[in-house]
């Protein structure tokens, strides 16, 4: 391979130049770029429009599970034997009680879950709802995931106030049928196409692990570009007995830092998030993570148990990171919202799978 010259690339994506799919296959396979070369050039690129801020993200499984889809990657798929806690949607007031402790505990955005192949016409008003009184009560910003979306439910859910929309692409067109035989790569394009056209913004992302050839990831960057996603939650495959998909490949803590580089050079304004994964994969490389990422979630990924809070939050202001929150870091750090004791993430090489406790703790 030639040789990248990371400055020259920087400089050319500050100003407005898209990276190459060539360039940015290299990013995530050419051993002979060093990986601190590597995040401090992303993180040259991730100051420009972040700064030093860190956006603080906490996901609501409000229904979980019992989904008719067969995605092979999830936990709450009609294939999955997972044993996961499963429930329909939580009432109203447990929501609002939960959008409470996430705001108290330093969210910046509250993303609330739905599992199913899409909203019906009451749930979307029922959604809508909810939106709009977590928006009168604190000043969080709300973003919401319930699949397969037309222009009506989007157009709903924008009068109502939602300022994102969450539907992951995960993996490339090609390989999306050897993922999920239920719904469709473009399915889900029509959706985040529905959502933009009805003033929301878009956060859609990927898996990295699921076998994909590094070509796909750069294809699902490119892909994003140009759609306009605002924010791209960078996940990484959880190893749970009981998915189809089981075993993560090829995810090393430094190729994890390679993509999520790749996805700062070809997405430069976008908010780029360390979403599931990050404990388990990057691992002691995990505070290098925010050289070129933004924004993370906290307290885990849907079924998945992640590290406890005030760690996190430690290990964001132990790098030099400010967390964007109305709290300060030192209480944050301190909080006892919610539980801070440390819980094992992984067991045996498997992800942790939550507990009733963790998923409704305003039950
Ligand atoms: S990813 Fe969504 S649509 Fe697919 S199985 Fe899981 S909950 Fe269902």
């Amino acid at each position: 391979m030639t040789p990248i010259n990371l400055d020259a690339l920087v400089s050319s994506t500050l100003h407005g130049e898209s990276i190459s799919d060539a360039h940015a296959e290299q990013i995530l396979l050419d051993p002979d770029i060093e990986i601190l070369d590597l995040v401090n050039a992303a993180f040259h690129i991730r100051r420009v429009r972040w700064g030093k801020t860190v956006q603080v993200h906490i996901l609501n499984n409000a229904a979980n599970g019992k989904c008719p889809e067969d995605c092979s990657y999830c936990t709450q798929g009609k294939k999955s034997s997972v044993p996961i806690e499963e429930y329909s949607m939580k009432t109203s007031d447990e929501i609002l009680e939960e959008a409470r402790l996430a705001y108290e505990n330093g969210a910046f955005r509250y993303c609330m879950v739905f599992s199913g192949r899409g909203p019906s016409a009451q749930r979307t008003t029922e959604l809508a709802r909810l939106v709009r009184q977590i928006k009168e009560k604190y000043p969080l910003e709300v973003c919401v995931s319930a699949g397969l979306l037309d222009d009506d439910k989007a157009e709903t859910l924008a009068a109502a106030g939602l300022d994102r929309l969450n539907h992951n692409l995960n993996t490339s067109e090609e390989h999306y049928a050897e993922i999920c035989t239920t719904h469709t790569y473009q399915d889900r394009i029509n959706t985040l196409r529905a959502a933009k056209r009805n003033g929301i913004e878009m956060c859609s992302g990927l898996i990295a692990g699921m076998g994909e050839p590094a070509s796909d990831l750069v294809e699902i960057a490119q892909t994003l570009r140009s759609l306009g996603a605002e924010s791209i939650p960078v996940n990484f495959l959880l190893p749970f007995e009981g998915n189809d998909l089981v075993d993560p490949i090829g995810l090393t803590p430094e190729y994890c830092l390679r993509v999520l580089s790749m996805f700062r050079f070809v997405n430069p304004t976008a908010e780029i998030r360390i979403a599931a994964g990050r404990e388990f994969h990057l691992r002691s490389l995990e505070p290098l993570a925010l050289y070129p990422a933004n924004s993370l979630f906290l307290e885990g990924y849907l079924n998945a148990k992640g590290a406890a809070s005030n760690r996190t939050y430690q290990m964001i202001v132990d790098a030099g990171f400010e967390i964007v929150s109305d709290f300060s870091a030192a209480a944050l750090i301190d909080q006892t919202v919610l539980p801070n004791v440390e819980q094992p993430v992984h067991v045996a090489g498997r992800s942790a799978v939550k507990t009733l406790d963790d998923l409704r703790p305003a039950r």
